[in-house]
């Protein structure tokens, strides 16, 4: 790994991004789920939808969702009956994850606190890995993608949801402009964390476009990689097996 890494538009030693992520979410966990609707106007309950549409999960697999904060996903996903872990670095986001999960009814789901990089699972555990919004947060994004692999079961699928580049001309300059200004105003206004939300709109900005990203999907040895781009690249699914 390089001796530094980015965190948002800086460079920074990779064990004080880690201790910033953390920052980050420890302070914006009890806005998330609000912040999330007022930035995307709701739309990430789409994205959301049609993600885990796309991951199909049947009733008694086994599904990790890595770095899976509040439970959107796995919320969306228990529906289905599979057996699903929400792991996630931050027990903050956790915590209100499980909060969350009472009010709703929603029971059967594991919590896990754990590291992306350095998974506690044995190998071949999984049948499928799912990571929304979460992979630009990792410090060691190439050795997160190894351990996605080698927990997987062989025949294992791989699902990522996260921001990407806007290749629509006219869209690109109008979302840039929101994402740059409205969006840590936002979070002022709501979170009344700006930094915390200039970090997120600079952490995209800096994370790979689509075709370097599949290719590092590719570099972890996962086959059959496959990128979706939605509303013209704004957000992307990516998948990928274990072969
Ligand atoms: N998946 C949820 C969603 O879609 O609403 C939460 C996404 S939130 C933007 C990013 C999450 O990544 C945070 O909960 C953060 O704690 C987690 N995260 C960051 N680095 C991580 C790591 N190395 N391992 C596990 N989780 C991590």
């Amino acid at each position: 790994m390089s001796e530094t890494v980015s965190f948002g538009y800086e460079d920074v030693a990779p064990d004080e991004k880690t201790r910033r992520v953390g920052s980050v979410f420890s302070n914006v966990a009890a806005s998330y789920d609000i912040m999330n609707d007022a930035m995307s106007g709701g739309m990430h309950r789409l994205w959301k939808d049609r993600f885990v549409r796309r991951v199909k999960p049947r009733p008694g697999e086994a599904v990790l969702d890595m770095a899976g904060g509040t439970g959107d996903i796995a919320f969306r996903m228990a529906a289905r009956r599979p057996e699903v872990t929400v792991a996630d670095i931050n027990q903050d986001m956790l915590d209100v994850g499980i909060e969350r999960a009472m009010e709703r009814g929603i029971t059967g789901l594991s919590w896990s606190c754990q590291n992306a990089e350095e998974l506690s699972y044995p190998g071949g555990v999984f049948d499928a890995y799912t990571i929304a919004f979460g992979i630009r947060n990792v410090t060691d994004i190439p050795r997160a993608l190894r351990e996605a692999r080698r927990v997987l079961k062989f025949g294992g699928r791989f699902f990522c949801l996260e921001f990407s580049t806007v290749e629509w001309p006219g869209f690109k300059d109008v979302y840039d402009a929101y994402s740059e200004h409205l969006v840590p105003r936002l979070g002022e206004m709501i979170a009344k964390d700006e930094a915390s939300y200039r970090y997120l709109v600079e952490s995209i900005r800096r994370f790979p476009p689509m075709p370097q990203f599949e290719g590092m999907i590719r570099e972890a040895g996962f086959a059959q990689t496959k990128v979706e781009p939605i509303m013209g690249g704004l957000v992307a699914i990516h998948s990928g097996w274990k072969i």
